[in-house]
């Protein structure tokens, strides 16, 4: 069976085709730049790669130029489009009401129309995404799979905020949690790696790209995340400032920032690329730290420092700790800010052997000692393969 995954963001598309159950992938590629004169098309399948200007004024023409290179006589990977019997998307915000994923009807539409309120910035892309594969492809089941949903399993104590219940009553203000599909598949896949059931696991994932997040994961679900209403809470991140002080915005309001501002400032601004005032990408940011650049190196040093606070938070959070999990650009990629992570950690059990921390092969590999109590893995998550999964076991359910 072809499903289709799909990723629409504000000006793009990101696609891969799997052939199921199998989990082999035939086709990807994305158009970006949807909306723009200068609108491009790359993929890739078997021996193909493409990259071209492609007619995409909205969402609709981009999915129509994906179906046509999709099906092109030469470079397809299917005969005809019926061969896509469903196609899964990725949709940022579940609200409470989504705690796994779901085939689309109209009211699951209705409700990622209700959430873009709390992701302004990434539900309507997604819920476009949807019309337009709906359009394209009338007959293939539509399923939509939340960011939110693996954080469903969090607790009370550890959702609410500590301000008046009725604002939780009111307006639904608690943490969410996000890039669950990625803390999911790389708990899973560690679960497999060390020989236990995915139910009997304790880790915590940390997925470090230019968002970032750190989740509890205890016997094998998700109890605490470190982003909340919104993605901005948590770690420090390419441009997001994480946790702060809440009477910063007053303070910063009564100085004459505006709330737009101040959103801007606290998303675009801060973080790396605030701290360091050169880059919100870590690549750049290593290569100035070591050339000299002292903000470049204070950046880093509080992007590790502020991770290391959440792992000793989680450890105590679980009880017990089986598992650490890097994955995402920089979790997978980066040794050395996942060794001065793990630094001096022995009281946690944590001990990072520097050989296999530092090669780069294979992608998915285990970095700790063997005599390190707890087992310390690089894990590259691949979102589309677990959206791919939830999509073929809802369309034979
Ligand atoms: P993502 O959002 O997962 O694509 O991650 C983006 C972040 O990962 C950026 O800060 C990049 O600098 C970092 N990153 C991606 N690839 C590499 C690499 N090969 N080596 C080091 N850092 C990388």
């Amino acid at each position: 069976m072809k499903i289709l995954v799909i990723n629409a963001g504000s000006s793009s598309i990101k696609f891969q085709l799997f052939e199921m159950p199998a989990g082999t992938i035939a086709a990807k590629g994305m158009v970006e730049r949807i909306g723009q004169a200068d609108a491009q098309l790359h993929y890739s399948a078997n021996t193909h790669q493409i990259c071209r200007s492609v007619q995409a004024a909205d969402h609709q023409q981009a999915m129509k130029a994906i179906l046509a290179i999709l099906t092109d006589a030469q470079a397809g990977a299917v005969k005809d489009a019926a061969e896509i019997q469903a196609v899964g998307h990725r949709v940022v915000h579940g609200g409470e009401e989504f705690t796994g994923s779901v085939k689309i009807n109209d009211a699951v539409l209705k409700s990622i129309e209700r959430f873009a309120d709390l992701a302004p910035l990434h539900n309507p892309p997604n819920l476009t995404g949807i019309q337009a594969a709906r359009q394209a492809l009338p007959n293939a089941v539509q399923v939509a799979c939340f960011d939110t949903a693996f954080h469903a399993t969090i607790p009370q104590t550890a959702y609410l905020y500590g301000l008046p219940y009725e604002i939780y009553e009111k307006y639904r203000v608690r943490r969410y949690g996000f890039h669950g599909t990625s803390h999911r598949y790389v708990a899973r896949r560690a679960a497999e790696l060390m020989g236990r059931d995915k139910y009997a696991l304790n880790a915590i994932t940390c997925h470090l790209g230019n968002g970032c997040s750190i989740t509890a994961v205890k016997n094998g679900r998700s109890v605490d995340t470190s982003m909340g209403l919104t993605p901005l809470e948590g770690v420090i991140m390419g441009t997001r400032c994480g946790d702060l002080d809440p009477a910063i915005v007053f303070y910063l309001a009564d100085k004459g920032y505006t709330v737009a501002q101040l959103n801007e400032m606290f998303n675009k601004k801060s973080g790396l690329l605030g701290i360091s005032g050169v880059s919100n990408d870590m690549r750049n940011l290593t290569e100035q730290a070591a050339k000299g650049h002292p903000r470049a190196q204070l950046a880093i040093d509080i992007f590790c420092y502020r991770i290391k606070k959440y792992i000793g938070a989680y450890t105590a959070v679980l009880g017990t700790l089986d598992a650490v999990i890097f994955t995402g650009g920089i979790g997978e990629n980066n040794a050395a800010i996942r060794r001065q992570i793990l630094s001096d950690l022995p009281q946690l059990g944590i001990e990072v052997d520097a050989a296999r921390n530092e090669a780069r092969e294979p992608k998915e590999r285990l970095i700790s000692t063997d005599r390190s109590r707890v087992k310390v893995y690089v894990i590259p998550t691949n979102e589309e393969a677990a959206i791919a999964a939830d999509t073929y076991r809802l369309v034979q359910s």
